[in-house]
């Protein structure tokens, strides 16, 4: 059972509920990422907004470079 509080606020000493489950590295379709229990993590909406928008910034840049 993952903990019920945000882990990113944990790290600033703040107690936020948590809503979302995150994988802490994105699994971008990769099973094993995916299912792989030490990859997730609790986030409050606040955090998981903020990282989505960071991982898709750079998939935007990867998408970029490939071209
Ligand atoms: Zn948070």
């Amino acid at each position: 059972m993952l903990e019920p509080w945000c882990r990113e606020c944990a790290k600033r000493g703040l107690r936020v509920r948590a809503v979302a489950v995150d994988h802490v590295v994105p699994h971008r379709g990769n099973w094993s990422k995916f299912v792989d229990r030490q990859n997730l993590q609790s986030l409050c909406e606040r955090c998981h907004n903020r990282k989505t928008a960071i991982e898709m910034a750079e998939d935007r840049r990867r998408l970029r470079l490939r071209r």
